[in-house]
């Protein structure tokens, strides 16, 4: 990845803990009313609410997201459920599942969740390799001294407040910390939240991997900023979910608020960066500056609406 990293400054000595954080989806998801009858399905289309699956005949909402592929009908009892769900944000009907953690899930994201230590290396170790690709050339790449653990939002939760962090608890799915024994010998830990559908999580691992990249390789006078870090390390993210085409993926990571717009500035350049080398053929540069801009306003919503 040519090192898309900014001349901005270096990341603090370790151990420090890295948060990847996201949680925006309950951001994304307010409520705009239309008029009554701004829906019109053809007459052979029978609509069922996303949640309690039962045939729309009255009011109803359609609920978008960054984690939804497309507009979801919700029914307006099912709207006004006070549960949501911690992967897609659409309201958690009866067949909801609630965690020990807290969260709850809806049914299918309950079933698509990634529970077990055994799988989610697995998710881990075949984001790793596909990284390795991303970042080749790009210094050292961190293998064997690193240890991945599955945990609930709890134990997550406990690792991040047992070093001071600037994310709140709530809104953690990742964490990395680094020690760091004399003669530059790293040691790494990644924690990964359970219950992440296998995309999430490989975006997840693949965050949280590049925290481990970067303080092996990045100079710790450097100084890095927090946002560039963390845009940085979502930039690894989503050029492994572009690589799979992960669409939603993509998608849930652009929209994510908490790099401040970084991320979006990342992808950008990179993009831009790769339409000029194909154009003119030139060798990238291996440092870029990284302009700042505000979160894309590609918000959210669910509309009400008049199933006739
Ligand atoms: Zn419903
Ligand atoms: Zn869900």
């Amino acid at each position: 990845m040519k090192r898309a990293v900014c001349d901005a400054p270096s990341s603090a000595p370790q151990p420090l803990p890295m948060v990847w954080a996201e949680h925006i989806m309950r951001a994304w998801l307010s409520l705009i009313l239309l008029l009554a009858g701004g829906f019109v399905a053809s007459g052979d289309t029978v609509l069922r609410c996303s949640v309690c699956q039962s045939r729309i005949s009255g009011q109803f909402l359609w609920y978008s997201a960054p984690a939804l592929a497309e507009k979801q009908p919700v029914c307006e009892p099912c709207s006004k459920l006070d549960t949501k769900c911690a992967v897609c944000s659409l309201p958690v009907g009866n067949r909801g599942r609630k965690l020990d953690d807290g969260r709850w899930l809806c049914t299918k994201d309950f079933e698509a969740g990634i529970f077990s230590q055994a799988e989610a290396l697995r998710i881990y170790e075949e984001a790793r390799r596909d990284l390795q690709t991303i970042l080749a050339g790009t210094g050292v790449l961190p293998g064997r001294n690193i240890s991945v653990s599955l945990v609930d939002g709890t134990q997550l939760k406990k690792s991040n407040q047992a070093m001071p962090s600037e994310h709140e608890d709530r809104s953690l799915l990742g964490l990395t910390r680094t020690r760091v024994a004399p003669g530059r010998q790293f040691q790494h830990n990644i924690y990964l939240l359970s219950g992440l559908g296998r995309a999430r999580l490989a975006a997840v691992a693949a965050h949280e991997y590049t925290h481990t990249w970067l303080h092996e390789n990045v100079p710790v006078d450097r100084g890095l900023d927090r946002d560039a870090v963390e845009g940085f390390c979502e930039l690894t993210a989503y050029k492994l979910m572009a690589l799979r085409k992960e669409e939603v993926e993509k998608k849930v990571i652009l929209a994510n608020a908490y790099t401040r717009g970084q991320v979006n500035a990342f992808v950008q350049a990179e993009a831009a960066h790769t339409s000029n080398e194909s154009s003119n053929g030139s060798r990238p540069a291996s440092t870029r500056s990284c302009p700042r801009q505000t979160p894309s306003g590609n918000s959210h919503c669910a509309k009400t609406v008049q199933r006739q």
